[in-house]
């Protein structure tokens, strides 16, 4: 059997790198393929000079020629720029494209992927928060499937398989909660970025990790779970867990509840997307479930973590909703890491932007475009 070629479209981030750690664990399996980074050029030549890949791209163009010289003595070719992101990921070599960039950004060349039929290992959730409705009819047309690379969703994923035809009743979405689980709403107000990154069981990038504190990581979950598996808003249920060893369950008809356990490693879901339907060894720490003792769980508090009400509310709303308070997070995100805001303003200011843009209620791709900038340009509340 040939290896599976991936393209790895945000290679040098966290993701990504757990990826071609699956990768070097499985070299009969899985061909890194393409490497694409967006501006961490010197992961990049360190990474295309281990894995040997045949194309690598920079999507800032202003790193091109750092890269090409320093792969100069090598058969790779080298391109830049966020057009080359979606050529790349049509070559015909290609099976899986593994969609680890961060943000909106992620948008074009999922959609050129899925238009070029690969198989997609989703770790950019926020393709199918922006665009699910848009994202799965794509996907449906061209017979692309949509394999999810996010932990939770990997869960109830693997509790699928083997019931086909069998309805969804529930499901179960698992939280840590985060690093300020137990910070009261005063707490909350003085909290710093350094704090907010110290994530309790998860090693992510900075991004995915403040979004994790303020619950809005958990919101875009419920937004991707509904697109990925076609339940109602209403049949999401989270549940705060702390441990992060149940990382998500469904509940079926006659009440049964299937779920899949496991030790916090992000490359277990990594590799079952890239592996399905089989099971593949993975290296690791392995369950022990008399050591932990006990597994909790706790409703969410939606007032002191506004972020999950305005993603449900704005899955409720649909349309461009959904894009608005991703657009809004993203900056909101970025200004709480640069100090320009508090963390409960994250929450405002997503808020504001909800009832400032327009809304349209049937978005076409051209529409989504508009909001995300639409939504940018809301002004930050002060702090
Ligand atoms: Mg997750």
């Amino acid at each position: 059997m040939n290896p599976k070629r991936l393209a790895i479209l945000g290679s040098t981030g966290s993701i990504g790198t757990q990826t071609l750690d699956v990768v070097r664990q499985h070299p009969d399996r899985f061909e890194a393929f393409a490497l694409t980074a967006h501006n961490s050029v010197g992961k990049l030549i360190e990474q295309a000079r281990q894995f040997m890949p045949e194309v690598v791209v920079i999507a800032n163009p202003a790193h091109y020629q750092e890269l090409a010289d320093a792969l100069a003595d090598l058969p790779i070719k080298v391109f830049a720029g966020e057009e080359a992101l979606c050529d790349i990921v049509r070559m015909a070599e290609i099976d899986v494209v593994v969609t680890a960039m961060v943000g909106f950004s992620g948008l074009r060349p999922t959609i050129s992927a899925i238009e070029a039929r690969k198989t997609i290992a989703l770790a950019n959730k926020e393709t199918l928060v922006v665009a699910g409705q848009l994202m799965t009819d794509l996907a449906l047309k061209h017979r692309a499937a949509i394999l999810p690379v996010d932990s939770e969703h990997s869960a109830i994923f693997q509790s699928l398989v083997g019931e086909d035809g069998n309805a969804i009743d529930k499901i179960l979405l698992t939280s840590s909660g985060g690093p300020f689980r137990h910070f009261t709403s005063g707490q909350l107000l003085s909290v710093t970025c350094e704090q907010a990154l110290r994530h309790p069981n998860w090693q992510m990038g900075a991004k995915i990790t403040i979004d994790s504190a303020t619950m809005m990581n958990k919101g875009f979950e419920v937004i991707e779970a509904r697109w990925l598996f076609d339940v109602a808003p209403r049949q999401i249920e989270v549940y705060v867990h702390p441990e992060s060893i149940v990382h998500s369950a469904v509940q079926f008809a006659d009440g049964a509840v299937k779920a899949q356990l496991g030790v916090p490693d992000m490359r277990l879901p990594i590799q079952y997307a890239l592996s399905y339907p089989q099971r593949l060894p993975l290296e690791g720490d392995r369950l022990d479930l008399f050591a932990l003792g006990q597994l909790t769980f706790e409703r969410p508090d939606l007032d002191r973590f506004p972020c999950l009400r305005l993603a449900y509310e704005a899955l409720e709303k649909g349309g461009n909703m959904p894009c608005i308070v991703n657009a809004a997070n993203e900056v909101a995100n970025l200004a709480f890491r640069q100090g320009q805001i508090t963390f409960p303003q994250i929450a405002e200011h997503i808020a504001c932007a909800m009832q400032q843009v327009a809304f349209v209620p049937c978005p076409t791709l051209a529409d989504l475009f508009t909001t995300d900038a639409e939504a940018r340009q809301c002004p930050l509340p002060r702090s």
